[in-house]
């Protein structure tokens, strides 16, 4: 590898920030440079609708890496720099401080929070996907005392959790029938709608917000059976949308992200990791795009190896992700998708803890953990060698 081989990644957070570190722990001593949009150091986001939001954690809490570690690493981290186009053919990305030429280029660039409708800039309204987010979100919740959370997946879940927890009567509305719990889909619907119902959260499923009530500030909402909420703060977890518009005009394919192979390749020399990369299998034959942080990592790892050794890396990453609703951990790994049914390995779900096997047609597909976490470790083990045995006891959905 020559020296003067440069590397550039645009998007300075899990993604990006780990390839950069993985790229010198590879042995990489070209030039690195990490441009973010962001003005704060790398962070990461799990905390946010967790130990940030309940107030357990300051801001600064969340950083990768601090201002003494950067250095060290000969990165060169470029802030409050966002990335506006790239030209394959120069090897140039124009950023709003000028051009970066590359060798190498790593697109970082996450997801967005989707927000629904254009009603929604009323004070009072909300998103959380980045640190400001959080702490716009932390200002408006003093004096609040009614939420309404929009969309019942992990994100809402876990937002309604911590309000209630601050003592907050919170609503949570739900599009779709049960509770999508991530690339669980509705096995653990059931218990996570348990948990809200038990905790004082007030549930309401199949049902949409048709508009925001209130004129500056919003007062509430109604609700697709014309029925009205009322609410100082409203929260929308309702999906993201890849941050690929920088990339339009350049000749990557984007197709719901940056389309890859299984090695990250989305052209010669270009590589996307993370939330915004849509990877294929190593078949070739399906891609999907995963928003967990552990996928983000390991995607990093990946592309920092192909960089640095020329080889490359096309590893089988199974998706893993965790979450936490009112002090009980969820974990879950596995291709969930088509599961119907979730037999109990270890633990007791009456006692509310179990490590559960979910199967597609008998076969096991995935580990789901309901805060157990050692149990399911060993487990999770026993599923990658292919030695775990799906139980008897059936949890119904
Ligand atoms: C509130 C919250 C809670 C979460 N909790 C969990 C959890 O419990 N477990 C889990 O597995 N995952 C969780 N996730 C998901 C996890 O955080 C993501 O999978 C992870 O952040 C992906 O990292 P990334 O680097 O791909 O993208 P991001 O973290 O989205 O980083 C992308 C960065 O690129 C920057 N950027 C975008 N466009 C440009 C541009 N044109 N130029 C320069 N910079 C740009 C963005 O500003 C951002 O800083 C959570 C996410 C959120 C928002």
């Amino acid at each position: 590898m020559p020296s003067r081989h440069r590397t550039v990644v645009v998007g300075a957070s899990t993604g990006g920030f780990t390839t950069a570190e993985s790229l010198r722990c590879n042995g990489y001593d070209g030039r690195i440079t990490v441009v973010g949009e962001e003005p704060h150091r790398p962070y990461h986001r799990p905390p946010l609708s967790k130990q940030i939001l309940a107030g357990e954690w300051a801001l600064g809490d969340a950083t990768i890496t601090s201002a003494a570690t950067t250095p060290a690493l000969s990165i060169d981290l470029v802030l409050g720099t966002r990335a506006t186009g790239l030209d394959t053919d120069r090897r140039t990305v124009k950023t709003t401080d000028g051009e970066l030429s590359f060798d190498s280029l790593v697109i970082a660039t996450g997801v967005s929070a989707r927000r629904p409708a254009r009603q929604y800039a009323l004070a009072g309204f909300h998103t959380l996907r980045t640190l400001d987010d959080s702490t716009a979100l932390t200002a408006d919740l003093r004096g609040a005392t009614h939420v309404l959370v929009v969309g019942a997946g992990v994100l809402g879940s876990e937002i309604a959790a911590v309000l209630a927890k601050r003592g907050l009567a919170v609503t949570l509305v739900g599009r779709s029938g049960s509770i999508r719990f991530g690339q669980t889909g509705s096995l653990l619907s059931s218990r996570v709608a348990d948990l809200h119902e038990t905790n004082g959260v007030r549930l309401l499923l199949a049902l949409d917000v048709i508009r925001l009530l209130g004129t500056d500030r919003v007062t509430g909402a109604v609700l697709s059976d014309g029925s009205t909420v009322a609410a100082d703060v409203v929260v929308a977890a309702v999906g993201s949308s890849p941050r690929v518009e920088w990339l339009a005009g350049s000749d990557l394919q984007l197709a719901d992200g940056v389309v890859c192979d299984s090695a990250g390749r989305a052209a010669k020399d270009i590589y996307a990791v993370g939330d915004v990369a849509r990877w294929s299998d190593t078949p070739g034959t399906h891609s999907a795009r995963v928003e967990h942080q552990q996928n983000a990592i390991e995607q990093a790892h990946a592309v920092a190896s192909t960089i640095s050794t020329g080889i490359p890396h096309a590893p089988d990453i199974v998706p893993f992700f965790w979450s936490e609703l009112y002090g009980t951990r969820i974990q879950a790994y596995g291709r969930f998708t088509g599961a119907g049914t979730l037999d109990v390995v270890a633990g007791d779900p009456a006692e509310g803890k179990f490590v559960g096997l979910a199967s597609r047609d008998g076969t096991a597909v995935g580990v789901v953990g309901w805060n157990l976490p050692r149990a399911f470790r060993i487990a999770r083990a026993q599923f990658t060698s292919g030695t775990a045995d799906i139980g008897e006891r059936q949890l119904a959905p």
